[in-house]
């Protein structure tokens, strides 16, 4: 399917994507060659089988838009694309016969991509006649690995949310944890399934995961930590209203409702659309989108955080900013600044996380 369908890709853009990919995998520059030879050695070819189930399709719009470098025609060149109903040109009865024959034939070995939320209530979400949870059940029992891709297929989503008119559930919660792989995100980020794939090629397992089922390699840690606007939050330089200088100027944006300091992902360092620029890169915050309990836990997206973790302590925007501001000025530093706030009462201890935090 995928030599009809997509161009080839540069050699310079294909060493740019491995380059992007071993940074993504935490690895240093020496395995770029390696990475290069897994990509490019593609004899095994793993079969892969990707299901749109209650979905809007932006996952799949968004993977097979990603160019500069062109992530899909990378990985659609690197596996054996045998069913997605977004390109495919069979359709009915053909088109089913391709997966009753993958799962039937190659048990085991094939790799199958879930996209969007599983209903559970009848006649919710059908493919062929079949309740999308009949389906989703047929089709991972044999498979190598389950990826459930973004938000909906990993957590519930934005069709997970209040009130949930059709009891929909992520993935794991039909078919069970042992095999799945989340790659949360609202559409997940082309180079997420590109390094999870990578991974496996490489090692010939699945990555190690935190406790949502996420890779570690990708969700553990924080936009915050890798915030290229960190430093206005530790300085105490706040944007106060969209469409200033300051927003221009890298300020915070904590107190525009930026999600950062609750989030855990690799956004700061890959980045959207080949790395030009992300959500916080362009002037908005980051609205959480890769985290268990979003979108409910973090809407209004552009209200405060109740509260902010900074170090052991947990406290405000306008106590941070108060805090380290005056402590700029004395030339404190950071342990300094968290004794100060819970000396003078601003925070608290811990008393658990509100969202989600990778192990
Ligand atoms: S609050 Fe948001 S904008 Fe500010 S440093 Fe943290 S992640 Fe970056
Ligand atoms: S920066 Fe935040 S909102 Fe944007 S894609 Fe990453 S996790 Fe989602």
């Amino acid at each position: 399917m995928s030599r009809e369908l997509f161009h080839e890709i540069s050699r310079r853009d294909f060493l740019k994507l491995c380059a992007t990919v071993t940074a993504a995998l935490g690895l240093s520059e020496s395995f770029i060659p390696r990475v290069a030879e897994a990509l490019a050695a593609s004899a095994a070819k793993p079969p892969l089988l990707w299901l749109e189930m209650g979905s809007c399709s932006g996952c799949s719009t968004s993977f097979l838009n990603s160019d500069a470098p062109d992530i899909a025609n990378v990985v659609l060149n690197i596996l054996s694309v045998r069913y997605h109903e977004t390109i495919m040109a069979a359709q009915g009865e053909m088109a089913e016969k391709v997966i009753e024959d993958t799962v039937k034939n190659e048990a085991g070995k094939y790799i199958v991509v879930i996209e969007g939320v599983i209903p559970t209530k009848p006649g919710y979400g059908m493919i062929a006649g079949k309740q999308m949870a009949d389906v989703l059940k047929e089709v991972s029992g044999k498979a190598l690995a389950v990826l459930a891709v973004g938000s909906c297929a990993s957590f519930g989503g934005i069709p997970g949310a209040s009130p949930n008119p059709g009891g929909v559930k992520p993935v794991s919660e039909i078919i069970g944890k042992e095999k799945v792989v989340n790659l949360p995100g609202c559409p997940a980020n082309p180079i997420w399934l590109l390094s999870t794939v990578t991974n496996y090629l490489l090692y010939k397992s699945l990555p190690r995961l935190d406790r949502y089922g996420r890779p570690l390699f990708i969700y553990e840690q924080s936009v915050h930590d890798n915030c290229p606007r960190r430093a206005s939050f530790d300085e105490g330089r706040y944007v106060e209203r969209f469409g200033q200088p300051e927003e221009k100027a890298d300020y915070c944006l904590v107190k525009m409702g930026c999600k950062g300091p609750e989030t855990y992902s690799n956004c700061p360092q890959v980045r959207w659309n080949g790395g030009k620029n992300w959500c916080i890169g362009s002037g908005a915050g980051c609205i959480g989108c890769v985290e268990p309990n979003w979108p409910d836990q973090f809407s209004p997206f552009y209200d405060r955080l109740p509260d902010i973790k900074l170090g052991s302590v947990r406290t405000t925007a306008d106590t941070v900013g108060a805090v380290l501001g005056a402590a700029t000025v004395v030339g404190l530093g950071a342990h300094a600044v968290v004794s100060v706030i819970q000396g003078k009462g601003f925070g608290k201890h811990d008393a658990g996380e509100k969202t989600s935090k990778s192990e």
